[in-house]
């Protein structure tokens, strides 16, 4: 008996390699979030570096970001159906990188109607493989396949259900990446910042601008929104924009000091070191890259002006 167990155990193990142990923390009435880690994507994390959300409303539930993978879709589902027995209707995706979009497949096989910004169709056509599936491996990636949206966000849109509306907009052209979408809930006052909105860890400025990011937190902030849940990190009040609008100013500044010194990049990287924000998770990793990608950024619109 015991040995049959094991056996069914191990079996089970082997189908379902992965455990997410995701666990919905409700951010608003009818509103719920999985907060990922504050970390790089690894196999030890199955990529679940991100939040994801989900609205309950009578026709079914929306989901905002499907994650990193099938299976943690998959897993979602199971704990959204604990809550209510309802479909899918929309997975909304607030932008191009794959941490936030690889568990569409999975919707898709339920039935979800896929709605996300224009820059996700480069996916469609590159055929290489995604950052999570190099990451991860072919085990852990599973499932995971990249597949069509149903409708493209290029400026707004809104979709509602009987009880609730969805805001969906594009506040700025480039940001975070090019085209990040945020989503509005006006009856609940909550706001999905998708990655214009980053807590407890840096940001990544590889594909985006810190001038559009500073831009899109002004236009997050004057929607004054009672909930504000970013891609990454755990506060979710009105003032979630504060930190990263900090870092960003901060680092605005420090480098255009610089530049009006003419000092190069190499030693803007060891000057512009920002030690009050050392204590956020991924500093060591990405805040030196920041700098220089800001750093050219900053410089490309001075020789525009000129
Ligand atoms: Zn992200």
């Amino acid at each position: 008996m015991i040995y049959k167990l094991l056996l069914c155990s191990l079996i089970v193990v082997s189908l379902n390699a992965f455990d997410y142990g995701l666990h919905p923390k409700k951010v608003a009435e009818n509103t719920y979030c999985f907060f990922g880690k504050t970390e790089t994507v690894s196999p030890q994390n199955g990529g679940n570096i991100v939040n994801t959300c989900f609205v309950q409303t009578k026709e079914g539930f929306v989901v905002i970001d499907s994650g990193p993978t099938y299976a943690y879709a998959s897993q979602a589902y199971t704990q959204m159906q604990k809550i209510a027995k309802l479909p899918i209707k929309y997975v909304i995706i607030t932008h191009d990188h794959d941490d936030h979009w690889q568990g569409n497949s999975f919707y898709k096989s339920k039935g979800a109607l896929l709605i996300g910004p224009r820059s996700y169709e480069q996916n469609i056509v590159a055929g290489m493989p995604t950052r999570m599936e190099r990451i991860l491996g072919k085990a852990l990636y599973g499932k995971t396949k990249i597949v069509t949206l149903d409708r493209i966000v290029d400026s707004n849109m809104t979709i509602k259900t009987s009880d609730e509306s969805f805001e969906i907009s594009q506040p700025v052209p480039i940001a975070h990446t090019k085209g990040d979408l945020i989503v509005y809930l006006p009856k609940k006052g909550i706001l999905f910042a998708g990655d214009l909105v980053f807590n407890d860890r840096l940001t990544s400025l590889r594909d985006g601008s810190l001038v559009g990011s500073l831009e899109a937190l002004d236009i997050i902030d004057a929607y004054h929104a009672k909930t504000i849940v970013g891609g990454h990190g755990y506060r979710t009040d009105a003032n979630a924009t504060q930190v990263l609008r900090d870092y960003l100013t901060e680092m605005k500044r420090e480098i255009i000091e610089a530049q009006d010194e003419d000092i190069g990049l190499e030693e803007v990287n060891k000057r512009v070191t920002m030690p009050a924000f050392k204590q956020l998770k991924l500093y060591d990793a990405l805040h030196r890259r920041n700098v220089s990608h800001v750093y050219r950024e900053l410089e490309m619109m001075e020789d525009e002006d000129e």
